[in-house]
């Protein structure tokens, strides 16, 4: 409710900004144009870039609408938080950039591209445009980073288990379809109430992090990794077959070891013991996992620090 409220007064705001911005525009030499229309044409525009949290659509239909005002080749519009790239036909000829700001948020780059040289009264109609696009895409690029958020854990950064079943189900569907291995791992940290009891809390959660990151580091970017509980991960690896997979998880193994946490000048040993499951005919998100669990308990009761595979 208050959001609704909040986000309709940012809209009156940013219309009577944006009537504003025409009644300067007279300068910008649009003679001849019918001015009226072309009100009413931004206001559209205004309205219609409230209609979606997307930036990929808020960013779309800007360019859709704006193409008949203004003639360009192509565009790029990148953004490093959240990673965004979105590009449409030709990247070559002459080009114009932008860096859009608000209130000192970054809200990425645009550029465009055309044959033909940009004039400055062309120049001056794009800038006025794209006040217009500056709030809806705020509000798109912080939707975005709330979702994200809401997807990590906030002690290691690492996905939680809120999108896991969702992301297993696509991740084996996708590999079903393309007739791709699929492999699991589950990863539970050794003896890690030990850590806690002996060094506290606080310690116990930087060992935590230091597993993360040491995980994420042996794994490839398209391999995904999530906290499913206290102190177990899960690993999911398309398109790997068991032999490769069985090596990624030698290489967590190992590395897991190799981790240096010092405390009262004591070295914390740390390990994992690993269940590996490959994806079988007959297996579902469920049954996978259930193998690769049952897998990481027989690597606790054979002694911990090492793989069983399903
Ligand atoms: P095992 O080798 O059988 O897995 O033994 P374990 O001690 O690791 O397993 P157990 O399930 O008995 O204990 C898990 C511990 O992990 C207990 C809990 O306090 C700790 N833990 C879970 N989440 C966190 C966390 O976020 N931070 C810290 N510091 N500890 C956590
Ligand atoms: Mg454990
Ligand atoms: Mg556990």
């Amino acid at each position: 409710m208050m959001q609704s409220q909040s986000s309709t007064q940012e809209m009156i705001k940013e219309l009577k900004e944006v009537r504003s911005v025409f009644s300067n525009c007279e300068k910008a030499e649009l003679q001849g144009y019918n001015r009226e229309l072309e009100q009413q044409a931004r206001l559209d525009l205004a309205i219609s870039l409230q209609m979606s949290l997307d930036i990929d659509w808020v960013i779309n239909k800007f360019m859709n609408h704006i193409h008949a005002y203004f003639l360009f080749d192509g565009f790029v519009y990148t953004c490093a938080e959240p990673d965004t790239q979105i590009k449409q036909s030709r990247q070559r000829g002459h080009s114009c950039f932008y860096n859009l700001n608000i209130e000192d948020k970054d809200l990425g780059k645009l550029k465009f591209y055309r044959g033909r040289k940009f004039t400055e009264s062309e120049l001056v109609l794009l800038e006025n445009l794209l006040t217009i696009l500056i709030y809806p895409l705020r509000n798109a690029i912080q939707f975005k980073q709330a979702s994200l958020l809401a997807h990590c854990d906030a002690l290691t950064g690492v996905k939680n288990r809120s999108t896991f079943s969702e992301a297993l189900n696509r991740e084996i569907s996708l590999s079903q379809r393309h007739d791709h291995d699929f492999t699991m791992l589950v990863i539970d940290i050794d003896h890690f109430k030990k850590v806690n009891d002996s060094y506290g809390h606080s310690v116990g959660d930087d060992a935590l992090k230091a597993v993360a990151d040491t995980i994420q580091k042996s794994i490839r970017t398209t391999d995904m990794l999530f906290r499913y509980g206290g102190e177990e991960f899960v690993v999911l690896l398309g398109n790997t077959d068991c032999e490769k997979s069985y090596h990624i998880a030698e290489r967590v193994l190992e590395s897991v070891r190799k981790i240096n946490i010092a405390v009262k000048q004591q070295l914390l040993e740390l390990s994992v013991s690993i269940g590996m499951a490959c994806l079988s005919t007959q297996d579902n998100g469920e049954s996978l996992f259930q193998r690769a669990d049952a897998a990481m308990y027989s690597a606790k009761n054979d002694g911990r620090d090492q793989i069983i595979v399903a």
